[in-house]
């Protein structure tokens, strides 16, 4: 079946679901709502996956963007975590989206404040971490080791680093995603393209064990949705759904530095926090010259935003990390924008009259005291299978144990070595890595083949984006960001962007500099015209 999304199959497949009884219902189209759509198609159910905005409105698109193998979990002793994480970015690296998942190289500059003590430790955490990666057999050319780097290397991949009292850096690899809004919009259209029916702008009212009430926000209209299971995916907002679930939100902060503001970076950072033993903000690169830094995390309480704010002090406190180790610190005009999002931390089920069944991930019969490390799939005593908490990289395997709780009598989960779309030939086996740069050798295409950033972006489609904008040069015109319409044409086409917020904020990043979604607003008018 064809993976497409657009305003057309949406609605001829929302007029569908008015008359029949899907297996499976998911709400929710983060990564965990799309994947469990994935999975539970890919065995050959039926399903309806709704949400109330567009795909990958929620915490999905406000990650770090890491495929973590899991190091943090193991330093708390959290082997099991640790492993399953490790094992998902195995999972994507080589099998499922080796096209848009790759690995990233981070430093650690030794400067003074980082005592030789510390940094053996950290050294062994990430020995630590590479015999992760071994146990989950994700190979050393895929994601190579740690090592140590002399400070004339350091300042060479990091020439923005202050060198006085610099005594090198730690080099070490994780797994990083080009764009994890993109990684759901992937996730979403593999499903769609087993057959799975995904429905943006349809809000679920409430939740039954056999179906949910909705509202189709484009028009008003509200339907009944009839099923034989029910999952909710809903993140950090599952539980206004189901009642079971108490949650803990967390909000994270990530600066958006200008292109350059970093001169000549050429690998990721993990810049110590002053004053704490083990605790990081992120610096990472993006491909379009953009420099995200990370990372925050406080409680949020009261009632929940559909999207967090970065508040000014969070700005400064990154900032005031980042410049404990720079020559000459980044002004604040160098931050061109801001995000955050909010964890959807467990805070253990809430007390319940009936009985709820609940299983958590990575660890089996493990104590609830550190619950929001893990995911957990908890059943309501009507049926409702509400899987929260975990991360992006590990979505995968919450949507199998969701599924796996929400139909027993199903046959076994399929995606751990299913595709995703744009996981094409061009990749199979997955991506050498030179040692430093964090891209394959030969990575830049021969003459004719599409672009590199579009081969980093649509994978096995990149050529067919590229043709559109062959076939009319008007299509080939740069928006923002190096995007062209052609992109944005494709997105309404394929990709079920429905306005000039799914364009911009989600099907590209374009809106996380507000004057380079301003400057896009008429390409994207124009694009939702072209792509009808
Ligand atoms: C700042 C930050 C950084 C992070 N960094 C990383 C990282 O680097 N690596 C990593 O692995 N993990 C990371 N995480 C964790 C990870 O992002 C989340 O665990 C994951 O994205 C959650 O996905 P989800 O699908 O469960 O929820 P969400 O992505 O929030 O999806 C929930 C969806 O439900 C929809 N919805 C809500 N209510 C309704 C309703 N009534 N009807 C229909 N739909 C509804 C929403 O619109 C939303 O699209 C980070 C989290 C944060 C906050």
């Amino acid at each position: 079946m064809d993976s497409s999304l657009n305003a057309g199959r949406r609605a001829r497949e929302l007029a569908e679901i008015r008359d029949i009884v899907v297996d499976v219902l998911v709400v929710g189209l983060g990564a965990t709502g799309a994947g469990a759509a994935l999975d539970a198609a890919s065995r050959g159910l039926s399903v309806a996956a709704i949400d109330a905005h567009d795909l990958a409105f929620g915490t999905s698109r406000w990650s770090s963007k890491l495929i973590h193998g899991g190091l943090r979990y193991l330093a708390k002793g959290q082997v099991g975590v640790a492993r399953e994480s490790a094992v998902e970015r195995g999972v994507l690296l080589r099998h499922t989206a080796p096209h848009l998942v790759r690995a990233q190289p981070y430093l650690l500059p030794l400067t003074p404040s980082v005592s030789p003590g510390q940094a053996r430790l950290v050294m062994t955490g990430y020995r630590l971490g590479d015999g992760l990666r071994a146990t989950a057999r994700t190979p050393r050319h895929l994601l190579p080791g740690p090592s140590r780097l002399s400070a004339k290397r350091a300042l060479t991949l990091a020439p923005a680093l202050h060198e006085r009292g610099l005594r090198g850096a730690l080099l070490s690899w994780d797994g990083r995603v080009v764009d994890d809004a993109r990684l759901v919009v992937a996730i979403a259209r593999t499903a769609a393209a087993h057959g799975a029916r995904i429905l943006t702008r349809c809000r679920a009212l409430s939740l039954a064990g056999d179906g949910a009430q909705v509202r189709d926000e484009m028009t008003g209209a509200e339907f009944g949705v009839r099923a034989r299971a029910v999952i909710n995916a809903t993140g950090v907002w599952a539980g206004q759904l189901s009642p079971l679930v108490r949650l803990r939100p967390s909000r994270g902060t990530h600066l958006v530095l200008r292109p350059g503001s970093l001169h000549g970076l050429r690998t990721g950072m993990h810049v110590p926090i002053p004053g704490e033993s083990n605790r990081f903000a992120l610096v990472l690169p993006q491909a379009d010259g953009r420099i995200y830094v990370g990372l925050t995390d406080e409680p949020v309480d009261g009632p929940l935003p559909d999207v967090p704010e970065a508040p000014e002090s969070d700005v400064s406190f990154l900032l005031d990390v980042l410049g404990t180790v720079l020559r000459e610190p980044v002004r604040r005009a160098d931050v061109a924008g801001a995000f955050a999002g909010l964890r959807p931390l467990l805070d253990g089920p809430a007390p319940t009259h009936g009985p709820a069944r609940i299983r958590t991930g990575g660890e089996a019969g493990a104590g609830t005291a550190d619950l929001s490390r893990r995911h957990a799939v908890v059943t309501s005593p009507d049926g409702i299978v509400t899987v929260v908490g975990g991360k992006l990289t590990t979505y995968r395997r919450m949507a199998e144990d969701a599924v796996d709780a929400a139909c027993p009598t199903a046959s076994p989960s399929r995606t751990a070595r299913l595709p995703l779309v744009g996981a094409g030939s061009a990749f199979e086996g997955g991506r050498e890595h030179s040692p430093i740069a964090g891209r394959a050798p030969g990575a830049s295409p021969p003459r004719h083949d599409p672009p590199a950033r579009l081969v980093e972006r649509y994978g096995g489609e990149a050529r067919a984006v590229q043709d559109l904008a062959l076939a009319d040069p008007a299509l080939a015109e740069p928006v923002a960001a190096g995007i062209t319409l052609a992109e944005l044409v494709w997105a309404v086409r394929h990709e079920g962007a429905l306005d000039v917020d799914d364009l911009l904020d989600r099907r590209t990043r374009i809106g996380l500099i507000p004057e380079d979604r301003a400057a896009a607003l008429p390409a994207a008018e124009a694009a939702l015209a072209l792509g009808r």
